[in-house]
């Protein structure tokens, strides 16, 4: 069983036992006390603060007390001597684990007191801990018999920085190979996925904060993240997994959505988010890692920049299926990985959009057809917009800034195009906006001045923070019809549920949760 822990971090005692009151009401299953946050730290202060959480009333929470060397993370610089006197002093008050670095271990004299301090305990365990806080450890499985060897009894903890999502494999790895009280997992961004995944794997205990404020190492989650977000009370060992590929990662909205509709169809699923870093190969290496790994239960992804051409590379290499239109768009934003190890690709961007235009414009898709149509920007979006409209028969425009990238793009799917100058004289049925222009913070611009928009013109704007953007409130106040970004984001996020799950989600259930998500 994995104990959500929370690390207490305060400066005084007093702070010390508010922290506590607040942990336990967020749902700490363990604490920490972090004295080596402690001002003024000496042995009778941590007793009487361990004698105090041990008995109070009620249910009283296990508590795992550290005095931290600043070597190894530590926030005051306290000497050996006292953190020693402080983890003995703990033991006789009662709590329930000590944290000690497994390098001062080894000395033969501190060995002889802690043993000596732990036989005295009834109860009392010893965590061995040993810390990377810049790169992984050479050799995490030689590690982790020497300490897990050293002394009978003892939980080795092994924790290190990761600088790329692949370096969190040896971590997970080491889990799935052992079994038993561990702790094992990677700090930093790039660490995230194994802070949640250590209770798929049977980590001992993964770490949450109460707060910002009061997290202890870079990347730890707060617990509302944890349990709100990340689903941590419904994962077990056969969680399926999912997730979304981007650099970067962090304002992603689809974490969000799909755990909120696996959580809804109380689905045993997660939804990660999954920062890679770099180009190809490190995309290539991740999906190499995971696909070699079949006890992780990855079983698709949502792909977005700056990795879904790599993603379409990815599937051609694979020998997989790729959906034929998104290998004219050049571009996938749907991973599914089958059982027989192949991936099937897929672009949900173009038939999301197409479906926003018709539901928007009260159309058939054979309305589509000869249909006047201007694109307004010749990026990504812009790309696949104009490959499914250009299928479905439509007579496109494309208007960009950079003259040659709308000239470029127009030339694949056989289009016309022009500078933003000549939006002046638009004449078309439907507007589309590709471009960020209206975009948070930038929310007073539009792409298209009013005076070139009219009654008989549908306007789409791809940009979906803020739902409503100075292009659609502008196409309001003229009486044309409206499509928003958020209907077409909805359309692409319930199309990857499909694929994903092979039911549908629910779209009011996502929409609410994009606008409660914006920030505007
Ligand atoms: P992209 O590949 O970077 O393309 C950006 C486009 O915007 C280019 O055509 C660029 O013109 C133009 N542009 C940017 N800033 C401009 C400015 N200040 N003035 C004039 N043109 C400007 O980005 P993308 O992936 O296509 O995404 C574009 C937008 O689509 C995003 O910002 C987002 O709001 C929206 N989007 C919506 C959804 C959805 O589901 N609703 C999904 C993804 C994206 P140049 O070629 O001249 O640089």
């Amino acid at each position: 069983m994995t104990r959500l822990t929370v690390p207490i971090s305060a400066n005084s005692p007093e702070q010390a036992l508010q922290q506590i009151k607040a942990a336990k009401k967020a749902g700490a299953e363990m604490l920490e006390l972090r004295t080596d946050y402690i001002e003024g730290l000496n042995a009778d202060l941590v007793k009487n603060l361990v004698a105090s959480v041990k008995g109070s009333k009620g249910k009283t929470t296990p508590v795992i007390v550290t005095c931290r060397d600043k070597r190894q993370g530590g926030a005051i610089d306290y000497p050996l001597k006292l953190r020693m006197e402080v983890l003995i002093a703990a033991l006789k008050a009662g709590a329930d684990f000590i944290d000690f670095e497994y390098d001062n271990f080894l000395t033969t004299e501190n060995q002889e007191k802690i043993r000596l301090a732990l036989s005295q305990s009834s109860m009392a365990r010893l965590i061995l801990s040993a810390h990377d806080f810049e790169k992984k450890f050479a050799d995490i499985t030689r590690l982790f018999r020497s300490i897990s060897t050293i002394c009978p009894g003892t939980i080795p903890k092994l924790v290190y920085a990761a600088n790329h999502i692949n370096d969190c494999f040896d971590a997970l790895d080491l889990l799935h190979r052992t079994s038993g009280e561990r702790i094992v997992f990677c700090m930093g961004e790039d660490g995230l996925i194994s802070r949640i995944l250590a209770k798929k794997f049977g980590g001992f205990v993964t770490f949450a904060s109460i707060d910002e404020q009061s997290a202890t190492a870079p990347g730890q989650l707060n617990i509302e993240q944890l349990k709100q977000l990340y689903r941590y009370d419904d994962i077990e060992p056969g969680t399926e997994l999912f997730g979304v590929i981007a650099e970067p990662v962090g304002h992603s909205l689809s974490p969000a959505i799909h755990n909120a509709c696996f959580t809804e169809m109380k689905m045993n699923r997660l939804y990660l988010p999954l920062l890679v870093r770099g180009y190809k190969r490190e995309f290539d290496s991740f999906l190499n890692n995971v696909l070699l790994r079949k006890w992780l239960n990855f079983r698709g992804f949502s792909v977005t920049i700056p990795h879904k051409r790599n993603a379409l590379n990815y599937a051609g290499t694979n020998q997989g299926f790729i959906e034929p239109l998104a290998g004219k768009i050049g571009a996938v934003n749907t991973l599914i990985l089958r059982s027989d190890g192949k991936v099937k690709a897929y672009n949900t961007d173009y038939s999301a959009a197409l479906d926003a235009i018709i539901s928007g414009m009260k159309i058939k898709k054979a309305g589509l057809k000869d249909l006047p149509v201007a694109v307004v920007g010749a990026g990504g979006v812009a790309r696949a917009i104009v490959a499914g409209l250009s299928d479905a028969g439509a007579k496109i425009r494309i208007y960009n800034r950079t003259v040659e990238k709308a000239q470029k793009l127009a030339a694949e799917f056989n289009c016309e195009s022009a500078s933003l100058d000549e939006l002046e004289n638009i004449d078309a049925k439907l507007l589309v906006n590709c471009t960020s222009i209206g975009m948070h913070p930038n929310i007073e611009a539009t792409p298209v001045s009013e005076e070139y928009l009219n009654k008989n013109m549908a306007v789409f704007d791809t940009v979906y923070n803020p739902a409503e953007t100075l292009l659609l409130k502008n196409a309001k106040s003229k009486r044309a019809k409206r499509i928003d970004g958020v209907t077409m984001f909805v359309n692409q996020a319930m199309a990857q549920f499909k694929l994903f799950t092979g039911t549908d989600g629910n779209p009011t259930l996502m929409r609410k949760t994009i606008t409660e998500a914006m920030v505007y």
